[in-house]
């Protein structure tokens, strides 16, 4: 039986911005199914320039889905997503969800960058090669100039005496960490990162945290949103936690407030998991 879906009232924590005059990042009523799977019900969020944002929310309940989106690596089922008040997404006569042209689209992706569990380093280049090759390119930067701002981001990381290893040559912590020094050299106005600590070993996690914990305070300009379970780290780095439950935000604030004092019984729950 098809129970009828009616959307929880959001619950804003005191001191909460949640919308912006000129926001980086809108989506508006979005919903996504998977055949019969109601992942998102109405999601609807801003994001600002530079602002630092963690989702959490149990496993399986749309966070990594949610971000995909904005990489255009999954398409709403229905709803807006705009990256500088352009739409990723058209819709047309009959109601369908169509990408927007590829130039279009092109342009929105280079807005955006992602780092993922899993690495995805190209394995038959050094890691200063991995950290070049999008930026000359991509981004038509010159290859010296290329290489410069590699080897300054990789000392930023704590690789730079690791410039001429391949990938299975590192640590899994090693790897992630080039991740992500290669995605910052992307410029992206906004950085998405999906639980890019879960597949370490547990020896690793605190120094891939570390990193972005520098990077994140370094870089005031660019966005991130952060998947992650790691409360400790989301306390210390987000200006704004927003929890995801059955489909729908449920509750968000500041880090401090949302970690300490949650006020459904919904989070309640999954912050009791982690004590
Ligand atoms: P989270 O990141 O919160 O763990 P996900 O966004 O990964 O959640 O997944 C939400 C739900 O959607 C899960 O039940 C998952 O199995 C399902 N799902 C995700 N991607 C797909 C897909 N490509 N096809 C079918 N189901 C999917």
């Amino acid at each position: 039986v098809q129970k009828k879906d009616i959307k929880p009232e959001m619950i804003v924590h005191e001191g909460t911005i949640t919308s912006f005059d000129n926001p980086l990042v809108k989506y508006i009523n979005v919903k996504k199914n998977f055949g019969k799977l109601q992942v998102l019900k109405g999601i609807d969020l801003e994001v600002g320039y530079g602002e630092k944002l963690t989702i959490i929310g149990s496993s399986g309940s749309g966070k990594t889905t949610l971000i995909r989106m904005l990489m255009t690596l999954e398409k709403p089922s229905s709803g807006t997503i705009e990256i500088e008040g352009e739409s990723l997404w058209t819709m047309t006569k009959n109601g369908k969800i169509v990408p927007a042209d590829e130039a279009h689209l092109r342009k929105m992706r280079s807005k955006v960058g992602m780092v993922f569990q899993q690495y995805n380093l190209f394995p038959h280049m050094t890691v200063l090669d991995n950290c070049t090759i999008a930026p000359i390119k991509v981004k038509g930067v010159d290859p010296e100039e290329a290489k410069e701002q590699a080897i300054q981001m990789l000392k930023r990381v704590k690789m730079a005496d690791k410039i001429n290893y391949y990938p299975n040559q590192l640590s899994g912590g090693q790897k992630q960490r080039v991740a992500i020094a290669r995605a910052v050299l992307m410029r992206p106005k906004i950085l998405l990162l999906d639980e890019v600590t879960s597949a370490l070993d547990p020896e690793m996690v605190g120094e891939v945290l570390n990193v972005l914990n520098e990077i994140a305070q370094e870089e005031k300009d660019m966005a991130m949103i952060f998947v992650t379970h790691e409360l400790d780290f989301a306390r210390e780095i987000s200006d704004r936690i927003i929890f995801i439950n059955e489909g729908y935000i449920l509750e968000q604030g500041k880090p401090e407030s949302i970690l300490n004092d949650p006020k459904s019984e919904r989070l309640q729950a999954f912050l009791s998991r982690f004590k």
